[in-house]
């Protein structure tokens, strides 16, 4: 992954009040020194109602740990009850959003046009999105995960220009390992990343293609990060319940030790 710096990112899903949100970021900005920003960027997702605080926190210390939304809307502005638009995420001083993760796809009917609305409302606020894609069980077990992984990042990034392109992140992460403690190996995890960088290249260009980085994710953990990260086309991980504890975030962005 040359040229391309990992990027760590925790998504703390619905856990976490704005109280225990600035523990985990002091934890966290205590936890991890110079060294470990140069080396990675590390970014935090916390639920909506502890970016405040998160941002807080940040601005005050000067803290190099970006943070964003696990989630915004397509939208704009106006009468769409419930939502959070990009230009309010981006006041808040939000790098990222996490569109089309596995449970949005999975418990709010999340389709590809979704998707694809969420990642350019993003794009449109200056805010980096983290597409998240990845085959269910059922698809792997047929053998059908590339083809499957490959037809959400086409709907995913439709009509996203080049030079908006360059400003993604994306994440895949194959269903069957998220929070069941079931990794996928580093051959799994680089076939697919592979797979992907070669579409961004078709999509785009091959300049597109090398500066993406492509994240893995599901069940990540201190003690098997490593061999994820050896692979030449994972650049990062997205890491739901072990970005919960301080320590093992922390072993995870010194992936290297
Ligand atoms: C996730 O929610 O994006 C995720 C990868 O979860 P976990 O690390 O808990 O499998």
């Amino acid at each position: 992954n040359t040229g391309r710096k990992p990027l760590m990112a925790g998504n703390w899903k619905m856990n976490i009040n704005h109280l225990e949100a600035i523990k985990l970021v002091q934890q966290l900005a205590f936890g991890l020194k110079e060294a470990d920003f140069e080396a990675v960027d590390v970014a935090v997702l916390p639920p909506f109602t502890d970016l405040r605080s998160v941002q807080t926190l940040v601005d005050a210390d000067k803290l190099a740990i970006a943070y964003g939304s696990q989630d915004v809307s397509a939208h704009a502005s106006g009468a769409y009850t419930g939502e959070v638009s990009g230009a309010m995420l981006a006041k808040l001083g939000c790098s990222y959003a996490t569109v089309g993760h596995s449970e949005r796809r999975q418990y709010h009917g999340e389709d590809e046009a979704l998707v694809n609305a969420k990642a350019k409302a993003a794009i449109a606020n200056e805010i980096t999105p983290i597409v998240c894609v990845g085959e269910g069980l059922e698809v792997r077990r047929e053998g059908r995960h590339v083809e499957h992984t490959l037809g959400q990042v086409d709907g995913a990034l439709e009509k996203i220009p080049a030079d908006q392109a360059r400003a993604l992140v994306i994440a895949y992460e194959p269903v069957w390992a998220i929070g069941t403690g079931e990794v996928a190996t580093p051959d799994d995890a680089q076939e697919v990343c592979a797979a992907i960088r070669g579409r961004l290249a078709e999509l785009y260009d091959t300049e597109v293609a090398g500066e993406t980085r492509i994240l893995y994710g599901g069940s990540v953990k201190g003690s098997n990060i490593a061999g994820i990260m050896a692979r030449s086309d994972v650049d990062g991980a997205l890491v739901g319940g072990a970005s919960l504890d301080p320590g093992e975030f922390i072993k995870i962005c010194r992936f290297r030790d």
